[in-house]
């Protein structure tokens, strides 16, 4: 198992801040919360009988949290089981097999690791828990308070989104901090965002390009966690206070908060991903990106990240693997943004 050099949660630090700050009660619980997991997985799938694998595939594995913080406590599902009568175990395992099928068909990877890992899927994490994460070795969902957020497995840029994480640590496994960590935190927007597009048939034209637009909840309809095509104007609400994201390198964000601003600065990014989606397609733009990322070392900045995307560029064009276009269209993304 390679290390995890981030807790990445899907809701920043900054909106549940404010929450807390405005009296929503967020909902106990945190990634380390769960002493002794392991074992009673192992108890728990030895009293099911052996996990078949599938060739080529990795396994899912739901638990229920039962609404405590102990993971893996209660195995619902695994890999070719029949339905649930708990949708949240449903759509937990249906997006992991949606995401697992885009990094399979489209960018030619098997499943987080590129070795099949299995994929374990946590869901009704603590109670009224307010946030989604992805600790290095598994997914966990919270059901959200009902108010502010709803049933985090309702989404699958937000699966796309964690479980990209995973696949960042296996790869350039980008530090999370800064601007490397605004990279590792812009993958899993730009991978999510992507699979969800793939899935529902969209395009860079059609798609919203919203992350977390189906888990708000009724107070904070039309709003989302984050805009792709427009960073800063995802959110304006008493209670989560305004969308902090800059869509340009003249309003990089500098100060301390969220990891040095992981969660903020990754807007500038996201905007040239956009971008370049609008003019190649995104499924080409994350072709190019994939490519990248699997020669981008843990410390890239934002700097390093154009010259290896720009690199990349070139090098697939020249392979027939992208349309000419592209290097122009990728040069104007990046400088539309300040880079
Ligand atoms: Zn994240």
């Amino acid at each position: 198992m390679k290390k995890c050099n981030c807790f990445c949660s899907i809701i920043p630090p900054d909106m549940v801040d404010n929450l807390k700050k405005n009296g929503v009660d967020v909902g106990k619980g945190m990634a380390n919360a769960d002493r002794g997991f392991r074992m009673r997985r192992k108890l728990k799938i030895a009293s099911m009988g052996a996990i078949q694998p599938l060739v080529g595939n990795a396994n899912r594995i739901v638990y229920d949290c039962q609404h405590t913080t102990n993971r893996q406590l209660a195995l619902v599902r695994n890999e070719g089981a029949a339905a649930s009568v708990d949708v949240s175990v449903n759509n937990a395992y249906d997006f992991a097999g949606k995401v697992r099928e885009f990094y399979r068909t489209v960018l030619g990877w098997n499943s987080i690791d590129n070795n099949g890992l299995d994929i374990i899927l946590n869901v009704h994490y603590s109670k009224k828990y307010n946030n989604a994460f992805w600790d290095g070795s598994q997914m966990t969902f919270g059901d959200g308070d009902g108010v502010i957020f709803v049933d985090f497995t309702k989404s699958l840029d937000v699966a796309g989104h964690e479980m990209s994480h995973g696949v960042v640590q296996y790869t350039a496994n980008l530090t999370y901090s800064g601007q490397p960590g605004a990279l590792n935190e812009h993958y899993a927007d730009a991978m999510g965002i992507a699979i969800k597009q793939y899935a529902l048939g969209q395009t860079a034209q059609t798609s919203d390009w919203l992350v977390g637009a189906d888990i708000m909840g009724p107070q904070l309809q039309g709003m989302a966690i984050r805009s792709m095509k427009a960073p800063g104007t995802a959110y304006n609400h008493p209670l989560l206070g305004r969308d902090p994201q800059p869509d340009n390198m003249a309003n990089l964000y500098t100060g301390a908060a969220d990891n040095r601003g992981v969660h903020i600065n990754s807007g500038i990014p996201n905007k040239v991903f956009y971008l370049v989606s609008i003019g190649i397609t995104t499924v080409s733009a994350t072709k190019l990106w994939f490519e990248t990322l699997k020669v981008l070392k843990p410390m890239t900045n934002f700097k390093g990240f154009k010259t290896a995307i720009k690199k990349m560029a070139k090098k697939m064009v020249n392979a027939g693997k992208l349309p000419a276009t592209t290097i122009g269209i990728v040069d104007s993304a990046f400088a539309t943004v300040g880079l």
